[in-house]
């Protein structure tokens, strides 16, 4: 069993798409072992996008997760880490496969639904930094 960060990020709220973003993650033989609405901040973001802080699209990046709720979630399953990063699609929800969640919900590169860690190291560093 593995456990992995997810994080509903503001344009999925505010389209009211929680509920069957984690349905998705349920019906996938996954389960929620923790869950919060709340918003995040700056302090925090900086330490979940540590290896994207000098990058040019940073900015922009943290005005969207901050403008508005997100949902942070403890996931747990069989290779949970890589099922949920298939079941999220690629980064750019325009290129995303059929039937994954930024391929329902997302929009395009930035606005893509949700964030889920990109290997086992980074979930336990992730599940850290959003326990607190
Ligand atoms: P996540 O870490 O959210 O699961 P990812 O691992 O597919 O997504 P990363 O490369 O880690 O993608 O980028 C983190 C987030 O930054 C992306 O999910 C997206 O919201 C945003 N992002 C990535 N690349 C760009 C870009 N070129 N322009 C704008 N936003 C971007
Ligand atoms: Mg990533």
């Amino acid at each position: 069993m593995e456990r992995t960060l997810v994080i509903i990020k503001p344009d999925a709220v505010k389209a009211k798409h929680v509920g069957d973003i984690i349905s998705i993650y349920e019906n996938n033989g996954l389960s929620i072992e923790n869950m919060k609405m709340m918003y995040a901040n700056e302090e925090l973001l900086k330490k979940h996008y540590e290896e994207h802080t000098d990058k040019s699209f940073y900015p922009s990046l943290v005005k969207f997760i901050l403008s508005g709720k997100i949902v942070v979630m403890e996931i747990m399953g069989e290779d949970a880490v890589d099922k949920v990063r298939e079941i999220n699609g690629v980064t750019d929800s325009m290129k995303a496969e059929k039937g994954t969640v930024r391929n329902l919900y997302g929009t395009d590169i930035q606005q893509n639904a949700v964030h889920g860690s990109a290997n086992s190291d980074d979930a336990k560093r992730e599940l850290d930094i959003w326990s607190r």
